[in-house]
C-alpha cells in the first residue's frame, strides 16, 4: 500500500514515490511542537508530559535540549531566530535570548493567568501570535490541574500590548499565516470531553493587525487539525488522526500522507525547507517532499 493518497493531481508533484516517512525516534509521551533550527542543523520538539524539549541532530540523535521545560507546548523562531515557547505549566510565553536568559512576553489577560499556551507564530513584522486553550489546565497530564479563567483566545502580542484577537472559537490550537500574510488559519480541536465542532478556520489580516471575516475553511476527515503549517504556494499542511493532510488555499484536500500514530504537529526543515518533521503522539517522524516550506525566519 502507498503511503500517500493523491486527491487533487497537484499533490503527485509534491510527493516522492521513493522517499517515504522515516521514524527517527520513538518511544515518547505526546510530542509537539516542532521547530527548525538550520543554523544548529536540529530539531527541537516537545515531550509535553516528560516535561523536557529535546533536541534531534542527524549525528546525535535525540538529546535534551530543556528539562524541565515548565510543560512547553509549541515553539517558534521570531526574526532574530530566537526561541519563542508556550508554556503549559507556567501558563506564558517565553522568548529564549540569544544569551540563554528568558524573557516573559505573556503570562495574563485582563488581569488573570493565561491557561495554558499551545502553539505560537511570529509575524515579519516581529508581533507573536499564540492560542491559549484549556488543555494544559484540563487534568494533570500536560501540565498542571487548574481553573480556568480566561476564554479560550488567540493573543497577539506587539511590543508589550497583548490584544485577544480571535474570541469567537471553543479551543483554538495550531495557527499558520499565508505566505503574503492577508489570512490567519487557526485549528479549533474543541473542548476535551465534548462534541465540540473541529474544523481549521480562516481570518483575514489587516496591515494593522486586526482580523475580520472569520470563516470556517476546512474540517478534516480522520482526527482533528492540530499543527498546521504552510508550504510556498500557500498549501496548508495540516496534522491529522491518519497522518498529514495537504489542503489548497481554497479550503480542498488535495492528498494526504498516512502514518500509524496520530499527528499533533509537523514543521518544515532541512537545507532547502523542503522535509516535513512531524510529531506523533510516541514518535518523530520526517518525509521529504517536492516542496518548500515557509517558515520563518
Ligand atoms: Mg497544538
Amino acid at each position: 500500500m502507498s503511503f500517500y493518497q493523491i486527491i487533487d493531481p497537484a499533490f503527485g508533484r509534491y510527493v516522492l514515490g521513493n522517499a517515504p516517512p522515516k521514524q527517527l525516534a520513538t518511544g515518547f509521551d505526546w510530542v509537539e511542537g516542532p521547530v527548525w533550527f538550520g543554523d544548529a542543523n536540529c530539531l527541537l520538539f516537545s515531550e509535553i508530559p516528560s516535561n523536557r524539549i529535546l533536541r534531534w541532530t542527524p549525528d546525535v540523535g535525540i538529546s535534551t535540549y530543556r528539562a524541565p521545560s515548565n510543560y512547553a507546548n509549541g515553539h517558534t523562531r521570531d526574526g532574530q531566530g530566537r526561541l519563542i515557547s508556550c508554556e503549559h505549566g507556567l501558563r506564558r510565553v517565553t522568548r529564549t535570548e540569544h544569551d540563554g536568559s528568558i524573557t516573559v512576553i505573556a503570562d495574563s489577560f485582563n488581569g488573570k493567568p493565561l491557561n495554558s499556551p499551545n502553539d505560537v507564530v511570529v509575524k515579519s513584522d516581529g508581533s507573536i501570535w499564540f492560542s491559549d486553550p484549556h488543555y494544559g489546565i484540563a487534568s494533570n497530564y500536560e501540565g498542571f490541574a487548574a481553573p480556568q479563567e480566561n476564554p479560550c483566545n488567540v493573543y497577539r502580542w506587539h511590543n508589550g500590548d497583548l490584544r485577544a484577537v480571535v474570541t469567537d472559537m471553543n479551543c483554538p490550537n495550531g495557527l499558520a499565516f499565508s505566505p503574503d500574510e492577508t489570512r490567519l488559519y487557526v485549528a479549533d480541536t474543541g473542548r476535551m470531553h465534548s462534541d465540540d465542532a473541529q474544523m481549521i478556520r480562516v481570518y483575514d489580516v489587516a496591515t494593522d493587525g486586526s482580523l475580520s471575516a472569520g470563516r470556517h475553511f476546512h474540517t478534516i476527515d480522520a482526527g482533528c487539525a492540530d499543527g498546521i503549517r504552510i508550504d510556498s504556494d500557500g498549501n496548508i499542511w495540516s496534522s491529522a488522526g491518519d497522518g498529514v493532510q495537504c489542503i489548497s488555499p481554497t479550503g480542498a484536500l488535495m492528498g494526504k500522507i498516512f502514518l500509524p500514530e496520530t499527528v499533533s504537529n509537523l514543521c518544515f526543515g532541512g537545507r532547502a525547507k523542503h522535509q516535513l518533521y512531524i510529531t506523533a503522539t510516541t514518535s518523530l517522524y520526517r518525509i521529504t517532499l517536492n516542496r518548500k516550506g515557509v517558515q520563518y525566519p
